[in-house]
């Protein structure tokens, strides 16, 4: 595809990336989104650059001991040992102190399309103030006043840089309120015009409700942003008690989307008088395909690659060998398991797989909430458990939930196999949801806006069992592409009586309807793991979420 914009880019403008494992600046699935958008956006050709911070302690290297007590560690890298610095350096003023930038620069290479830059942006440059060469040190590190430091630098110092190289740029595309404060810079340069920022400025909310929305009070602002935008406009433009980066962002930008269409639906509860587009979000689908179903789909579907539709073809492949590319990724990742833990799983019990960041809403331990149902499960067929995710070092809650499993673990060790890996990461990600049988995800509705893990499980056979919230409400159909946990969004039940059939839902189909198809009815579960694929992963991937985005978005 190639599109025509006058040689002109595309600027894409994520606090977190997760383009490669060991370049871990990421924290989860906004990271990973991005990653996957920038190899998309490779494979089709599409003019983009992308910036980010350097964040060269990572996000967090986390340590469990045997209770599952959280410990976190800086998780170092060394930009200069993968990639060059840009010839450039730019200058911002944070809290009355000048602050050179400088951008390590890292080329992501498609395999059939074409390159991506990457400018990863660092504040540790000779001749800064000690403290402001650690700005950019930890993604989400530090407290409100750093954090708001970063989003300038990465906002402002971003849109700076940019322009400082030479680039020409057609749109700045936001993923997350985070980059906002380039509409600023953008207003400075359009002279104060906000209907031209608007036609260069494309805008990704990520979070479903007004209390998570990244949030900064006017004191902190004016010390911080003061010496680069009066803030008097900023209040204008981002609230009055609160400077609000989703509110800015939607202020300023010509294009807004949701992550789903039930996210769209929910923003624009929240900001009734914005055109708010619905874009769901996808996996990049080479990067999240094993190796075995990579081979399965060359046979079958060949193509898929560049044209991840076509897996709608999965129905030519007999049940057998879905059967055992699968097969040979339990094995895998039963062998990882023992590696890592010294547990040993089993090969031919059900295993059900669950892991993303540790927080509250994600309900980890929902399926310990009832002892005695989870041990009939059990007891009429075996079932073992694989978790992992880290928790943020300030969520309290993140951290005891980890605790919580661990207990729950050593509660039921005699009877049921449940096991924690340590530090999940992009490579832990992919095996579990290539290895595991069921994907299982249960977060409290309406917070998970999309929701993205479940879609890398689609990609191997894997089938999901999840709450109908972000992306399942528009992949699932019941039986056929795997289960739904609790009623849709639109029944007209309490809250708990929602939670009440959540729960029976979970054993329920636990115990009459997935065990006995996983134990006593392969095909039927061969054919359900092609819908998987043939359903569910031929849509819900970045290279048909990127033509969206080029055709209502980027050509707009
Ligand atoms: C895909 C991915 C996520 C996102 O998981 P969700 O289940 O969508 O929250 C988080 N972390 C890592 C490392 C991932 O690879």
């Amino acid at each position: 595809m190639v599109i025509p914009l006058n040689g002109k880019k595309i600027a894409y403008f994520s606090m977190e990336i997760g383009v490669r494992n060991d370049i871990h600046t990421y924290s989860g699935g906004l990271g990973v989104l991005a990653g996957d958008t920038i190899r998309s956006s490779a494979d089709l050709s599409v003019p983009m650059i992308a910036v980010t911070l350097v964040s060269r302690k990572g996000y967090l290297k986390q340590k469990l001991n045997h209770n599952g007590e959280q410990k976190e560690m800086p998780d170092e890298w060394n930009p200069s040992n993968i990639m060059n610095l840009a010839p450039k350096t730019v200058e911002v003023i944070i809290e009355k102190r000048k602050v050179k930038i400088q951008a390590w620069v890292y080329e992501h290479k498609s395999t059939i399309g074409g390159t991506v830059p990457i400018f990863f942006l660092d504040t540790d440059v000779e001749g800064n103030a000690p403290e402001d060469r650690r700005i950019t040190d930890s993604l989400y590190g530090g407290d409100e006043q750093n954090r708001l430091k970063q989003e300038l630098v990465l906002g402002i110092g971003g849109a700076r840089m940019l322009d400082g190289l030479g680039y020409r740029i057609s749109k700045y595309h936001m993923n997350e309120g985070h980059s906002a404060l380039l509409t600023l810079e953008l207003l400075q340069k359009f002279d104060m015009d906000i209907d031209r920022v608007r036609e260069h400025c494309i805008f990704t909310t990520h979070t479903p409700v007004e209390a998570a929305f990244d949030k900064f009070p006017y004191d902190i602002v004016e010390d911080v942003v003061g010496k680069e935008f009066p803030v008097a406009i900023i209040k204008e433009l981002g609230g009055d008690d609160f400077l609000n980066m989703t509110r800015l962002a939607l202020n300023l930008s010509g294009f807004q989307n949701g992550v789903t269409k039930e996210h769209a639906k929910l923003s624009l509860k929240i900001f009734p008088h914005y055109a708010i587009h619905a874009i769901t979000n996808g996996v990049h689908s080479q990067t999240w395909t094993s190796p075995s179903f990579h081979r399965l789909f060359d046979k079958y579907v060949p193509g898929w690659a560049s044209d991840p539709e076509m897996l709608v073809r999965i129905e030519r492949a007999p049940v057998c060998e879905v059967w055992d590319a699968h097969a040979e990724n339990k094995k895998a990742l039963m062998a990882f398991i023992e590696q890592r833990t010294g547990e040993k799983l089993d090969e031919d019990v059900l295993t059900l797989g669950f892991a993303r960041r540790a927080t509250g809403y994600k309900r980890a331990k929902l399926i310990f909430s009832d002892l005695r149902r989870l041990r009939e499960v059990n007891k009429r067929r075996p079932i073992q458990l694989v978790f992992a995710g880290k928790a943020h070092l300030r969520d309290i809650n993140g951290k005891n939930l980890i605790k919580e499993i661990f207990w729950y673990k050593q509660e039921l060790k005699d009877e049921l196999k449940v096991v924690y890996l340590e530090n999940y990461d992009m490579d832990i990600a992919a095996k579990l949801t290539a290895g595991v049988d069921v994907w299982l995800n249960t977060p409290l509705p309406p917070m998970e806006a999309s929701g993205t893990s479940g879609m890398k499980a689609a990609h191997n056979g894997v089938m999901n069992f999840s709450v109908l919230d972000g992306w399942w409400i528009e992949g699932c159909i019941e039986g056929v592409t795997g289960w739904a946990i609790g009623p849709s969004p639109e029944a007209a039940v309490t809250e708990d009586e929602r939670r009440h059939q959540e729960l029976d839902d979970l054993f329920n189909k636990l115990k009459y309807l997935i065990a006995p198809k996983y134990y006593d009815e392969r095909d039927t579960w061969a054919n359900m793991m092609k819908n998987s694929v043939g359903k569910v992963a031929y849509y819900f991937n970045t290279d048909r979420m990127m033509r969206r985005y080029i055709t209502s978005a980027y050509l707009g």
